[in-house]
């Protein structure tokens, strides 16, 4: 028998899935020998940008993983550790009513907000917690190869065994998750992927910001906003390769607290429309990668970014666009280039998506101003759906798989969730 360190459990990745699946164990055996990696230098994936929490279903939860029961038995148990200080909204019924005319529904949903510097003391905070009740936390340390025979996992810095592996590396570890799952037989399809632009605007032009902080509007044709952010908003972006390590971008936005930063006065959020690849079923990871290729293609390597006075007269946007007396703001993503969203688009998403910025333009009005900008592509990558052997998020033997790389959660608290699922499935075995 070697003598590599041994644990009971050893979750791979410290965002909001790992650390729910750690506290709800430690919670429950205060001697348990818990081992946390993460493959950056820093802690909690995504927990780090904006941090706008949602405690209602069906936000964050992929309805083929949860009912509406599951998730609030569960959101109670997030509460219960994050303590949410939830924000007041306003006016609902104004907006509601017009949402309604047009066949669009808003979503009346208990958030709070700490902006990503409330999010990084929030991270500290946690990560102290869990280190005092003994919790390991490896950072800069990579997980590679998941061995089952033996349960043995090899990571960038040594080898360990374990009682019971849960892997929670979010949407950046999605190839990995691929890798493993692939090499442990585990049936999956990625069939579905959200694709879309983010808007960036002036307040005064988006002003429901001021009564609810994320609205989340649904149209129909399976569009939807997605996280709005505001005050000192900053539209950034995120790099992803492709299995052939070929890089492209998708774009997303977070706020800083009014705390840290003085307001900007601007507004960003998603316009993301789903699309489900079923006849043939095809992977949607990759569609979403060639999209993300033809968008850098096009973008010269960046993101592109369009106003919508050039959108609405056909017209690509060029440097100069933006110097113009009805284009009021700076883009606050200065790595992107000024071009034509038609091209780069397939046409059924871009012809959906307008047609909700239009919808949304008769609800508030003023959100299609000709400065406002559509940046392009967002891309969310949590479309992989393992086969579960049971309600926890079991895959194989004793591995779990959690989180939004795994298809359980698209946002902080249902990864939360996630992790506490599958804590409890290893807890009842
Ligand atoms: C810019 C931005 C803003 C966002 N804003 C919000 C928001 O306001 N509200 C919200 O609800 N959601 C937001 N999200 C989404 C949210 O961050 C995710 O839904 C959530 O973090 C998913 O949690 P997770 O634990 O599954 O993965 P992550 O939080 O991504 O954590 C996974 C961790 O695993 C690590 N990892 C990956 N592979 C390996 C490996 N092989 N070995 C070791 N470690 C590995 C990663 O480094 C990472 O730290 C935002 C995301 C981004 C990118």
């Amino acid at each position: 028998m070697s003598n590599i360190n041994h644990y009971d459990c050893i979750i791979i990745g410290t965002g909001p899935a790992g650390l729910g699946a750690a506290f709800r164990l430690i919670q429950h055996n205060p001697s348990c020998r818990i081992l946390m990696l993460d493959r950056e230098n820093f802690s909690t994936g995504g927990l780090r940008n904006d941090c706008k929490m949602n405690f209602t279903f069906p936000i964050g939860f992929p309805l083929d993983n949860w009912s509406r029961e599951e998730a609030d038995c569960y959101l109670e148990q997030v509460e219960g550790i994050l303590k949410p200080d939830l924000m007041p909204k306003k006016n609902l019924e104004v907006y509601e009513k017009r949402a309604e005319t047009l066949g669009v529904e808003l979503l009346n949903i208990r958030q709070t907000h700490l902006g990503t510097d409330g999010g990084l003391k929030l991270i500290k905070q946690l990560c102290a917690e869990l280190e005092n009740r003994g919790v390991r936390i490896s950072l800069g340390e990579e997980a590679l190869d998941v061995i089952p025979d033996g349960k043995r996992i090899v990571t960038s810095k040594g080898e360990y065994s374990w009682d019971h592996l849960i892997v929670a590396p979010g949407r950046h570890g999605f190839q990995y998750l691929q890798k493993l799952m692939r090499s442990l037989g585990i049936y999956f399809i990625d069939n579905t992927v959200d694709v879309g632009i983010r808007v960036e605007t002036r307040i005064e032009q988006y002003p429901i910001v001021r009564d609810y902080y994320d609205p989340k509007f649904h149209f129909p044709g399976k569009v939807r906003t997605f996280c709005t952010n505001s005050g000192s908003a900053y539209v950034v972006q995120e790099k992803y390769e492709t299995r052939d390590g070929k890089p492209f971008y998708s774009v997303n936005g977070h706020a800083w607290s009014k705390e840290k930063k003085q307001e900007n006065n601007l507004v960003n959020f998603a316009m993301l429309k789903t699309i489900r690849l079923t006849e043939p079923l095809a992977s949607g990871h990759e569609f979403a990668e060639i999209l993300g290729l033809q968008a850098a293609l096009l973008g010269g390597g960046k993101p592109i970014m369009q106003r919508v006075g050039d959108f609405r007269l056909s017209k690509r946007s060029k440097e100069s666009t933006f110097n113009q007396d009805l284009y009021n703001f700076e883009p606050t993503l200065k790595n992107c280039t000024p071009g034509d969203l038609s091209l780069a688009m397939p046409s059924k998403i871009l012809r959906a998506i307008w047609k909700s910025m239009k919808q949304l333009d008769t609800i508030i009005p003023g959100v299609l101003h000709p400065g406002t900008i559509m940046y392009y592509p967002e891309i969310k990558m949590y479309a992989n759906k393992p086969e579960f052997l049971d309600r926890h998020f079991r895959v194989h033997d004793s591995i779990y798989m959690v989180g939004d790389g795994a298809g359980t959660s698209r946002g902080i608290t249902a990864a939360w969730a996630s992790g506490i699922r599958a804590a409890e499935g290893i807890i009842k075995g």
